[in-house]
């Protein structure tokens, strides 16, 4: 019988869990509420637990699986498996991960940040057609990334590479949480959409109703910004412009520097569809020289939420017999 993976993508309120074949399909899903009471000490007890009470609903025993691979917030040191600096699940000392996981299962196991997981993820089963060169940009509260280049995924010196999120586009723009200003995220995220509409309605004097919206002291969305463009109104099209304007600068730089065959766009920002996708891939024109435009496609994500147990998954293959 041929063997399966399980990916374990963690989050901040939630762990989801699959179980997937050698070839990336989903057999079983669950998830469980991550608790990140007493400083995030239950969370690597509760996810083994979890796996233990799965596989003994399904009769699965260990040599069923190649291995185990997470995607996890915070700074991850892959060579010892651990984690620090995970705030959103309280984890702000070095956390042990593959030590308790693989002592409880004898199943090899393997991690990364959640992000590039993500990418993985995509690369493997979504927009990235399992190209060896890709780039994740995830437009979310934050803005998230991932390199593929040449089949690896990119790590740097610190484990910073992908930082997408924090490439400068503006340098005279919007304070960023990193200490710099001017970030993508300020700008692009779901929350930098917001501030970048509020800011720009104040110079804005014709009719439109996410102006009034904003004026009226409304609660505004990005996707209020999104789908009030895709009426034409006006002050919400020039709010997207600039976002697509400063997402094709970032798109554009990534694609001069590393020319990935796909740059994908994920994220919650990302449901605007191919009405986003269009107007970044105009400037991208506008900023890429041709042997880049012509190769490198700006595409949606097509996993949402599974990008990341099956990124995860994807850890696990070198585990595999079939790949050694
Ligand atoms: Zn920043």
């Amino acid at each position: 019988m041929s063997k399966k993976l399980i990916g374990i993508d963690l989050g901040g309120t939630t762990a989801k869990f699959a179980i997937l074949t050698e070839s990336g399909d989903i057999q079983q899903k669950w998830s469980i509420p991550t608790n990140i009471e007493d400083e995030g000490s239950h969370i690597v007890p509760d996810i083994i637990a979890s796996i233990k009470h799965r596989l003994g609903l399904y009769g699965m025993t260990p040599s069923d699986f190649v291995g185990i691979g997470m995607g996890t917030p915070g700074t991850v040191d892959k060579e010892n498996g651990t984690v620090i600096g995970a705030y959103n699940l309280n984890w702000k000392t070095l956390q042990e991960i593959r030590k308790p996981i693989e002592e409880a299962f004898g199943i090899p196991f393997d991690l990364d940040n959640d992000a590039n997981v993500a990418a993985l993820g995509e690369r493997w089963k979504g927009a990235g057609n399992n190209s060896p060169d890709v780039t994740l940009i995830t437009l979310g509260t934050g803005v998230g990334g991932g390199i593929i280049a040449e089949g690896h995924l990119l790590h740097g010196a610190a484990g910073a590479a992908g930082e997408i999120g924090h490439i400068t586009v503006d340098p005279t723009g919007f304070d960023c949480t990193c200490g710099k200003r001017g970030c993508l995220e300020t700008i692009t995220s779901a929350t930098g959409i917001v501030r970048l509409a509020r800011e720009m309605s104040e110079e804005f004097s014709g009719e439109s109703e996410l102006k009034n919206m904003i004026d009226d002291g409304q609660m505004v969305t990005s996707k209020d910004v999104f789908d009030l463009a895709k009426t034409e109104d006006d002050f919400a099209l020039l709010v997207v412009d600039k976002v697509c304007f400063y997402l094709g600068l970032a798109c554009g730089n990534i694609g001069n520097m590393l020319n990935p065959s796909d740059i994908v766009i994920g994220g919650g920002v990302s449901a605007a569809g191919e009405f986003l996708i269009e107007k970044v891939q105009h400037y991208f024109e506008e900023f890429t020289f041709p042997q880049v435009t012509n190769s490198t496609s700006i595409k949606l994500a097509e996993l949402g939420n599974a990008a990341g147990v099956i990124g995860a998954a994807s850890l696990a293959l070198k585990f595999s017999e079939n790949n050694k």
